[in-house]
C-alpha cells in the first residue's frame, strides 16, 4: 500500500467497477481522428501499475487528469502519453513524497523536476538524522533501564547529543556520543545573561534569562513583541522551581512551551503578527534538555570547538537544508529573518524543536537572539567563547561585539557553562 492507502500495484480487477463496465480492452470509437486509442482506466492502471482506486483519487486531485470523462457514464479514459507521468507518480509516491508535492513536481520540466526531487531528498535526509539521534538515544536509554524498573540514568551516564549538521559556522559538527565510564562530582551551572536594545531599535523586544536549572532566550516581534519574549520567558522560568528528573525532562519543558504559547496568545489579544522566537535549556544534573522554536540559536563550546545544537525555523534555512542557497547566500538573504516557525498570537500552532543534550564538564553554552550571530561572526563568538573567564565576562562581551558592529538588532544572550562541583 502506499502513504494514501492506495494499493500501488493495482490491477484491471482490482474493484474498479467502472473497468468492468467499460470492458478492460473495449477502446472506444473515435471516428475521424488520428488520435491514439484511449486506455480504459483498467487498461491504464495496469500498464501504469497504480490502482484504479488511485488514479479516481489523483483525478479528484487535479494530480492527473483523464484524458476524457465520458460525460453520461463518468468512464474515465487515458492516452498513452499520460503513462510517463503517471510512472512518475508512482516512483515519487514510493519516495514517501507527499501528493501535493508530487502535483508541483510533476508540473515542471525534466531540469527542474530533478531539482525538486534531489531538494525534497536532501530534506528528509535532514530530517531523518534528527531522528536517527532521537533513535539512538531512546535504544540507549531503554537498555540501560534494568528489570527493577528505570532510573539508571546518572551522572555521566547520558550518552546522546542531537547536533543538527551547521550550515553556516565554520565549525565541527561531528556527532559526539560519549560514555566516559569513569565516575566523576557532581555537575552543575555557572550562569549569566544579558540582553541590550542595540543602537538602532528603540525598544528591546529580546528577553534573557539565566539560573540554576534553566537557560532562555525569546526574540519578540509585532507591536507587543517585548512583552511576548517577556511572556515566554517567564513561563520558562517557572521550570527553576519545580523538581526534575531525567526522565522527565522534555514533557516539562513542551508543557512550558505550551504555557507560553498561551502567555503569547494572552499578551498579543488576537494579533497574528505578534509574537516570539523561544530558545531554552533545562538542566537536570547531567543532561541538557532543549527545547527551540524559530531562529534563535544554540551553540556549543566544547574542547575549544564551537558547533550549533539548533536549527533555524526559517523558509532560508530550508533552501539551505535543500541545497538551493549556499550559507553565504543565506546570509545576505533578504528574508533571512522571515520565521516559518515561531510562538504567536493567533494563527497555527507550531511545534518547537525537542532533543535532549549530553553534558560534559568544561562544556559552555550560548544562547543568543539573531542580533548576535547576524553580526557577530561565528569565529569572533567562538573566541570570545573560548577566552572569556566567567558567562558574566562572555556574555557582556559578545553584547559589546554586537554593539561595535552597529547594533541593529536587540541582542539577547544567555551564557553557562557546566562543571564540576
Ligand atoms: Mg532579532
Amino acid at each position: 500500500m502506499t502513504a494514501d492507502g492506495t494499493a500501488a500495484h493495482g490491477t484491471a480487477a482490482d474493484g474498479s467497477g467502472e473497468e468492468r463496465a467499460a470492458g478492460a480492452n473495449r477502446q472506444p470509437e473515435r471516428e475521424g481522428t488520428c488520435s491514439p486509442p484511449l486506455l480504459t482506466i483498467g487498461a491504464f492502471a495496469k500498464a501504469s501499475r497504480l490502482s484504479a482506486k488511485a488514479l479516481r483519487l489523483y483525478d479528484e486531485l487535479d494530480l492527473l487528469r483523464p484524458a476524457e470523462v465520458d460525460p453520461l457514464t463518468g468512464y474515465r479514459r487515458y492516452t498513452p502519453d499520460q503513462l510517463p507521468k503517471a510512472r512518475l507518480v508512482v516512483w515519487l509516491r514510493r519516495l514517501g513524497m507527499p501528493l501535493a508535492r508530487i502535483r508541483e513536481v510533476t508540473a515542471l520540466d525534466g531540469r527542474a523536476a530533478a531539482e525538486e526531487v534531489r531538494a525534497y531528498w536532501a530534506r528528509v535526509e535532514t530530517e531523518t538524522a534528527a531522528r536517527r539521534d532521537l533513535a539512538a538515544f531512546l535504544v540507549d536509554q531503554l537498555a540501560r533501564r534494568g528489570p527493577e524498573g528505570p532510573g539508571t540514568e546518572g551522572i555521566g551516564d547520558t550518552t546522546m547529543t542531537t547536533e543538527h549538521p551547521d550550515h553556516t559556522d565554520d565549525t565541527d559538527h561531528t556527532e559526539h556520543t560519549h560514555d566516559t565510564g569513569t565516575p566523576r562530582g557532581p555537575l552543575s551551572l555557572r550562569y549569566a545573561a544579558a540582553t541590550d536594545a542595540g543602537l538602532a531599535r528603540p525598544v528591546n523586544q529580546d528577553a534573557a534569562y539565566a539560573g540554576s536549572r534553566i537557560l532562555a532566550v525569546a526574540d519578540g516581534f509585532g507591536t507587543a513583541g517585548a512583552e511576548a519574549s517577556s511572556a515566554a520567558v517567564e513561563t520558562l522560568r517557572g521550570l527553576d522551581e519545580v523538581p526534575i528528573t531525567p526522565g522527565d525532562v522534555l514533557n516539562l519543558l513542551e508543557d512550558a512551551t505550551v504555557r507560553a504559547a498561551e502567555a503569547v496568545r494572552g499578551v498579543a489579544g488576537g494579533d497574528e503578527s505578534v509574537g516570539t522566537t523561544l530558545t531554552a535549556m533545562l538542566w537536570t544534573g547531567s543532561q541538557l534538555g532543549l527545547v527551540h522554536i524559530g531562529d534563535s540559536r544554540a551553540l556549543l563550546l566544547r574542547d575549544g570547538a564551537l558547533s550549533r545544537i539548533t536549527q533555524d525555523h526559517t523558509p532560508v534555512q530550508t533552501l539551505l537544508d535543500e541545497g538551493r542557497l549556499t550559507a553565504q547566500e543565506a546570509a545576505s538573504h533578504p528574508q533571512r529573518s522571515l520565521l516559518s516557525r515561531a510562538l504567536t498570537g493567533g494563527g497555527p500552532h507550531h511545534s518547537p524543536d525537542l532533543r535532549l543534550h549530553e553534558a560534559r564538564p568544561g562544556d559552555r553554552y550560548l544562547l543568543c537572539s539573531d542580533g548576535l550571530y547576524t553580526v557577530v561572526p561565528a569565529e569572533e563568538i567562538r573566541t570570545v567563547l573560548a577566552g572569556a573567564a566567567s558567562p558574566d565576562e562572555a556574555a557582556a562581551e559578545l553584547v559589546r561585539l554586537a554593539r561595535e558592529a552597529g547594533g541593529p538588532d536587540n541582542i539577547g544572550c544567555a551564557v553557562a557553562d557546566v562543571h564540576e562541583e
